[in-house]
C-alpha cells in the first residue's frame, strides 16, 4: 500500500460561547483548522486534524500546519502509511521539530491501520479500556462570579470535571477558584489551569490562599524550574501541561517527582504515535492523565476519543470534547457529548467521516 496523495482543506470553528479566554488576556474567537485526508493506491483513506489553540499558546500556528505539510508531503508520496514508525522517521528527517504538524498526518495513518484491520484505532493502540470517556469542561477566563454562573450551567449540562482558566490577577483568581468550588460537590474534580500566567511569587500568594480546598494546580508558571519550585511548597495536587512537550521532558519530572497529572496533547506531541509512548510511560510511573488536544473539531475529537478509550481507566482524569465547543460540524460519525462522557465512535480506524462535498475543494494537493 502507497501514499498517493495528501489533500488539506482549511475549516473555521466558530465558539459556541463567542471567545475563549485563558492567561495574559490570550483569546481566540474563531479557530482556524487544518483538516487532511491522506489517499492511497488501494482506495483507502485516513484523516487527519490539526487546530493550534491560536499562535501564542504552544510554538505552532495555524498557516504552520499548511506550510510544513506542503513541505513534508511530497516526502510521503510513495511510503506504506501503515508503518507508522518508518512514516515518523521520514517526517523527522525531512523536518527538524514541528510536532505539531506531523500530527495530522500521523493520525491519518493510523485511521488508515485501522480500516486496512477492520478495527478501531483505540483497539491498535493498546485496546478499549472502556467506550465511554469522562469529559472536563474549560470554564473560560471571565471575572470570578461570571465563571462561577458558567460552571454551574456546564455542571447542569452534566460535566462533573472542569478546569478553570486562571493564571491573571492572583486575586481575582483566589476568587475565581473559591467560587467556583464552592458550588461543586465533594466527588466533582476542579483544576486551576494557569496556563503559564503567573510569577512564582503569584503562585504561592494563590496556593496558599486556596490549600484548604480540593483543588488541582495546573502549569503555574512559564519554566519548568519555577513549577518545580512550586510544586515543592505546595501540597496540592499537581499538572504539568506546557513544559511536558515530548519524551526528554517527561522523564525528566518524573525524576524530579514534579506532578500527579500530565495534560497530554496529541498534536503537542506529535500526534497519535508519540502520544501512545508517552501515555504509556505515564500509566506505568502512576500518573493521571488528560487526553486531548490544543483544539480541533470532529476529526481531533475523535483521535482524542480512541486516545482516551484505550488510556488505563485508573489513570484517566478526562479527554475533551472539543468539537461541543464549536458551532460548526463537518463529519459523520464523531463522538459527541452525552452529559459528562462522550463515547468511542463506532466503526473501523477514527470511526469518523467529513462530508467531502460540505467541505469544497481543497486549499491544496500534493500528489
Ligand atoms: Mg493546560
Amino acid at each position: 500500500m502507497k501514499i498517493n496523495a495528501v489533500h488539506v482543506w482549511q475549516v473555521s470553528l466558530p465558539l459556541n460561547e463567542g471567545s475563549y479566554r485563558w492567561a495574559g488576556g490570550k483569546s481566540v474567537d474563531v479557530f482556524d483548522s487544518t483538516l487532511l485526508a491522506i489517499d492511497t493506491d488501494e482506495g483507502i483513506t485516513g484523516w487527519g486534524e490539526v487546530c493550534p489553540l491560536g499562535p501564542v499558546y504552544l510554538p505552532a500556528y495555524a498557516e504552520g500546519v499548511r506550510g510544513g505539510i506542503q513541505k513534508l508531503g511530497p516526502h510521503l508520496l510513495g511510503l506504506d502509511p501503515r508503518e507508522h514508525a518508518v512514516l515518523w522517521q521520514v517526517m523527522d528527517d525531512q523536518l527538524k521539530g514541528h510536532p505539531f504538524v506531523k500530527s495530522g498526518l500521523d493520525m491519518a495513518a493510523w485511521d488508515i491501520l485501522g480500516k486496512v484491520t477492520g478495527l478501531p484505532v483505540a483497539t491498535l493502540l493498546g485496546g478499549i479500556t472502556s467506550r465511554e470517556i469522562p469529559l472536563y469542561r474549560a470554564i473560560s477566563q471571565r471575572p470570578a462570579e461570571e465563571m462561577a454562573a458558567n460552571l454551574r450551567s456546564y455542571r447542569d449540562d452534566g460535566y462533573r470535571r472542569f478546569q478553570l482558566k486562571v493564571g491573571g490577577d492572583p486575586d481575582e483568581d483566589i476568587r475565581r477558584i473559591r467560587a467556583c468550588r464552592a458550588i461543586l460537590e465533594p466527588s466533582d474534580k476542579l483544576v486551576a489551569d494557569a496556563n503559564t500566567g503567573w510569577l512564582p511569587a503569584d503562585a504561592m500568594r494563590v496556593v496558599n490562599a486556596v490549600r484548604d480546598l480540593d483543588v488541582f494546580i495546573e502549569q503555574p508558571c512559564l519554566s519548568y524550574d519555577e513549577c518545580l519550585s512550586i510544586r515543592a511548597r505546595t501540597t496540592l495536587p499537581f499538572v504539568l501541561d506546557e513544559n511536558i512537550d515530548g519524551l526528554e521532558p517527561l522523564l525528566r519530572a518524573a525524576h524530579d517527582r514534579a506532578m500527579d497529572m500530565v495534560n497530554i496533547k496529541l498534536s503537542k506531541l506529535g500526534g497519535l504515535t508519540q502520544a501512545r509512548l508517552v501515555r504509556d510511560l505515564c500509566a506505568r510511573l502512576g500518573m493521571l492523565m488528560i487526553v486531548e488536544d490544543s483544539w480541533g473539531g470532529d476529526v481531533a475529537t475523535a483521535a482524542i476519543a480512541h486516545a482516551a478509550a484505550s488510556t488505563p481507566v485508573r489513570n484517566l482524569f478526562a479527554a475533551t470534547d472539543f468539537n461541543g465547543y464549536v458551532t460548526h460540524s463537518f463529519a459523520d460519525g464523531a463522538p459527541r457529548r452525552m452529559g459528562g462522557t462522550m463515547c468511542l465512535p463506532d466503526g473501523p480506524g477514527l470511526g469518523v467521516t467529513p462530508r467531502r462535498d460540505e467541505l469544497g475543494p481543497p486549499a491544496f494537493t500534493i500528489a
